[in-house]
């Protein structure tokens, strides 16, 4: 369960509390009720009719009880005979005609002079072979050593601040929800009002705050090239370009050129909605590499992407005298020579590719600029990888098309600068969104047959099977035969993950060319795909797939001046959930809007795809809930970082110990 030293147990905190302080009288626990009982067992007996059970009557004062076990041991048997004197505790059931009963209760043996637990007992997270019983010791062996070293740890919140926001000091906190007195009101323990997990919350949300206010510091300590190129490129790409670029875009350019000219290595995030035009952003960055006189690099997470940014970015820098090379792992041995060596001498001013880029045998002569798209989508590790490059530590841009909330990139990103590309380029007809149920399949393919009578393009995602290529490529193997069976006048192409590049390449090509009417295909046109003339996109079992992505997907569309049409095609019955993410999709055509109300809905670690991220995520603190709370932490870090350096970082260990690093990824 993660659960090493004293610490991770005392922060592994309780989910409910049990009574067990008291004895209810049997006549007056009622069914639906968890209460504790006594009393003398009046019988015994197991019973074979059916399946064997174990039934033993228990009598109080005044009643009896039935305690029923389907699933026993033999030595429960031997234990509770006739005449002993037992406490069961559990939740009352209405057995039969009436009577009352208890199905797996807890059963100690007791005397009359047996005392009773003083604290409410609390009932832990636990998984398979992790007791109750076991967890309980645990955490009070380590509830002595906190009290053994209760000066030793730091609280790290003044005792004035403590005084304003009402909040326990950690250790009663601590001892509050771990050993609860029986007078404890449901007001203390509540988990979400409650001072004591209020307290523990803030705690939680100043470790993160720190964690990541050190990395950044970390950061700060590196040293970049200073790009101050003399605009010779900027300029000439600029000036090329058929379009104007949008106030956005020239925001964005303006924040991420002057990073590029300081000697701490940029560490930015560009965020704008799939068609937004990130990539003339990144292409002005490379250009300002290239024409300081240094390299860069650009990392998408698969090929069909990589070789799209390649194309583009051709088509931009070429003509200006920049040598662009590709680079992925499928490339011909001879090829790939090529491009290394092209790479090594410096010759390749701008390197587009896959990760096959951060692999050993790569070797930059100049590499000043690092832009990820899609960065997301990239492992902690071969994040790391692209920063640590020797001495000199390359600018980073990333590129993502997930819009994250602020609160979130507040929180979890503080050590990345954000800018962001709200609007999209003038031009675009909104896409409109159709919620269709699965069972009138035959009006989305009429619909298919008329967008292609009118000359345009449609797109067919198929279903997301599972977060494995190779299922999703059968299953759109199947619906390709499907769609072909049942519109047998049209052309229609498969595009999946396990085709060969050059295969993919095709059929991208043929789409783009109109030689293909109807796309059948998995995620992997997801992003970065860009054909005009489509002007449909039919998304089947759509409540399976993430409302970001749905929303990238929709974004394949509408890339021209062309009415388009998004349908979301929904099994039934849709429960109630799903429904309510599914509106969203078809109520809002924003990013940021759309990703927040993901976000209440999933939490932070669905939306960011937190295992992804390689984020430490939150145990008991929201940063949308806790928002006020986060401000504190956030000016709180500051100061305890100024003046205690080592409470911060036995602050950060409490909660992150060993995944700290990953807040620089
Ligand atoms: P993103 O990467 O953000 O999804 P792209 O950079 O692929 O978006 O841009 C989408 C399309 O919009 C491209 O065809 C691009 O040429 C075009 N585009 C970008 N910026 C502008 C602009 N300012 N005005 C008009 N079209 C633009
Ligand atoms: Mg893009």
């Amino acid at each position: 369960m993660g659960l090493r030293g004293d610490w991770d147990f005392l922060l592994h905190l309780p989910l409910r509390y049990l009574d067990e302080t008291r004895i209810a009288p049997i006549d007056t626990a009622a069914p639906g009720e968890w209460v504790q009982v006594e009393g003398e067992i009046v019988d015994a007996q197991l019973r074979r009719a059916g399946r064997p059970q174990f039934v033993v009557r228990l009598r109080d004062e005044r009643a009896e009880l039935s305690l029923r076990w389907l699933h026993f041991f033999s030595s429960q048997r031997t234990r509770l005979t006739v005449g002993r004197r037992v406490r069961a505790a559990g939740l009352i059931r209405e057995g039969w005609k009436g009577a009352i009963e208890m199905v797996h209760p807890r059963v100690t043996l007791c005397d009359r002079q047996t005392p009773l637990p003083d604290r409410l007992t609390p009932v832990y997270p636990a998984s398979e072979g992790v007791s109750q019983a076991l967890l309980r010791r645990r955490i009070a062996k380590a509830m002595v050593a906190m009290r053994c070293r209760e000066a030793g740890f730091p609280d790290a919140l003044p005792g004035a601040l403590r005084e304003r926001l009402a909040l326990p000091d950690l250790g009663s906190a601590l001892c509050l929800l771990h050993e609860p007195p029986p007078v404890a009101s449901l007001a203390e323990l509540d988990g979400l009002l409650a001072p004591a997990w209020r307290r523990l919350r803030f705690d939680e949300l100043l470790a993160q705050q720190l964690a990541l206010r050190r990395a950044r510091a970390q950061r700060r300590k590196e040293t970049g090239p200073p790009l101050a190129g003399d605009g010779r490129l900027v300029d000439a790409l600029l000036a090329r370009l058929p379009f104007a670029l949008t106030v956005d875009q020239r925001g964005a350019w303006a924040e991420i050129e002057r990073d590029l000219a300081a000697v701490v290595p940029m560490n930015r995030l560009l965020q704008g909605d799939v068609g937004s035009g990130k990539t003339v952003v990144a292409a002005l960055a490379a250009a300002r590499a290239v024409e300081a006189g240094a390299q860069a690099a650009i990392m998408a997470p698969t090929e069909i992407l990589a070789e799209q940014h390649f194309r583009r970015l051709g088509a931009l820098l070429t003509p200006l005298g920049v040598q662009v090379v590709w680079l992925t792992g499928r490339l011909r041995e001879g090829m790939r020579r090529d491009a290394l060596a092209a790479i090594e001498s410096g010759v390749a001013g701008v390197v587009v590719g896959t990760h096959a880029l951060i692999q050993d045998s790569v070797r930059f002569a100049n590499l000043a600029l690092a832009v990820v798209d899609e960065q997301h989508r990239f492992g902690v590790a071969q994040r790391l990888a692209l920063r640590q490059d020797g001495a000199c530590v390359p600018h980073r841009l990333m590129l993502s098309a997930t819009p994250i909330p602020r609160t979130l990139a507040m929180s979890y990103f503080a050590d990345l600068d954000v800018s962001v590309i709200r609007t999209l380029p003038p031009g675009r007809s909104p896409v409109r969104t159709k919620l269709v149920a699965g069972s009138r399949r035959d009006e989305v393919l009429a619909r298919i047959r008329a967008e292609v009578a009118r000359g345009r393009q449609a797109y067919w995602v198929c279903p997301l099977v599972e977060e494995s290529d190779e299922i999703d490529a059968t299953a759109a193997v199947r619906m390709v035969e499907e769609t072909r069976a049942a519109l047998p006048d049209l052309r229609i192409g498969l595009l999946h993950g396990q085709m060969a590049a050059v295969e993919k390449t095709a059929v991208m090509d043929s789409f783009a060319a109109g030689a293909i009417d109807v796309l059948v295909a998995t995620t992997v046109i997801e992003v970065g795909i860009d054909v005009p003339n489509a002007s449909l996109m039919v998304i089947e079992h759509a409540q399976r797939f993430g409302l970001a992505t749905l929303h990238q997907l929709r974004g394949r569309v509408g890339r021209g001046a062309v009415e388009s049409a998004c349908v979301l095609l929904f099994d039934e019955p849709l429960s109630e959930t799903a429904r309510a993410r599914l509106k969203i999709l078809y109520e809002s055509t924003d990013g940021f809007e759309i990703a927040g109300a993901d976000l209440r809905l999933r939490g932070p670690g669905e939306l960011l795809g937190a295992r992804q991220w390689g984020l430490p995520m939150l145990r008991v603190a929201d940063v949308e809930r806790d928002v006020d709370l986060l401000d504190i932490a956030r000016a709180e870090a500051d100061r305890l970082l100024q003046e205690d350096e080592r409470a911060a970082a036995a602050i950060v260990d409490r909660w992150f110990a060993g995944a700290a690093a990953y807040f620089g990824a």
